[in-house]
């Protein structure tokens, strides 16, 4: 296995790292409720597990991943227990750090891979906020908007728009690969 993970670098590995031009990804999640039958840190588990599986297998060019920002822009569930959530400044402000620490050490590819809903419109308007205003060049993506991705979505849903929804079928597949010991599948409806 290849090292991917920043947390486990040395100092001076970094500076290989950014010499070879590296792409370092930036999981970001949330802690949110997922039905009754679903962990709370599903979305932080699938979008961490799809960046180190990424950057397992991809040999052309060096990968980095970050610890995952488990905290994302989750008011909408905070009725449910289990949620927690940041402010929308917060939330922009922290990715906006997380990707300036990163840019700093020389890191000049970066890509923040979102994996909660919520967070996707102020993902995407962040990559034009760091791309232009702070000179930080950043991709962004939501895992499920990839191309295939939303290809097979649209493929096996049973609703109009293509979604299979937010502790639907895709997200209860994954996890029961991921880490079926955290499902309870007895109480999805
Ligand atoms: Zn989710």
């Amino acid at each position: 296995m290849k090292k991917i993970h920043w947390e486990e670098m040395r100092r001076t590995e970094f500076e290989e790292f950014a010499k070879a031009n590296a792409v370092v990804i930036i999981p970001v999640a949330s802690t949110e409720q997922h039905g009754n039958h679903l962990p709370v840190n599903t979305d932080m588990n699938c979008c961490y597990a799809i960046a180190q599986r990424a950057a397992q297998s991809i040999n052309e060019f060096p990968v980095l991943v970050l610890p995952p920002i488990w905290m994302g822009f989750s008011p909408q569930h905070m009725i449910f227990p289990g949620a927690i959530t940041l402010k929308h400044r917060t939330f922009v402000e922290v990715l906006t750090q997380v990707a300036a620490g990163v840019h700093a050490h020389g890191f000049k590819k970066i890509l923040i891979l979102n994996g909660h809903g919520g967070n996707t419109d102020i993902v995407d308007s962040l990559r034009v906020k760091l791309t232009h205003e702070d000179g930080i060049p950043t991709v962004t993506y939501t895992y499920w908007e990839m191309p295939t991705v939303a290809e097979e979505m649209k493929r096996i849903s049973q609703t109009d728009e293509g979604s299979i929804g937010h502790a639907g079928e895709m997200e209860t597949s994954l996890q029961l690969y991921l880490q079926p010991e955290l499902v309870d599948i007895g109480s999805a409806v």
